[in-house]
């Protein structure tokens, strides 16, 4: 037997980490409409005109906003997946 025992609790930090949704901006596809910017201003920003910068990894409290956004966005650039954590590669 394997893995019972000594320490089971030993994820802690990481399953929070995975509960966060993640999303993804195709900067190529982005015209820095800023829709997203309004919609969930913790999660993305606009630095200049046209470079836009957002948090990959979103705070649960968050995910409402960001929805919103991935729906407003005209050009339908912000990619929202699942839980963060099983791509190490
Ligand atoms: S709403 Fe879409 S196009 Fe506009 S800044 Fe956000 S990701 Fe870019």
């Amino acid at each position: 037997m394997s893995g019972a025992g000594a320490g089971g609790v030993v994820r802690e930090p990481e399953e929070r980490w995975c509960r966060m949704l993640r999303i993804v901006v195709d900067l190529n596809r982005c015209q820095a409409y800023a829709q997203c910017v309004f919609l969930a201003p913790g999660v993305f920003a606009l630095h200049g005109e046209e470079s836009l910068m957002y948090t990959p990894a979103v705070p649960p409290d968050q995910e409402e906003r960001v929805g919103r956004a991935v729906a407003a966005c005209p050009v339908q650039a912000i990619t929202a997946g699942g839980a963060a954590g099983a791509d190490a590669g």
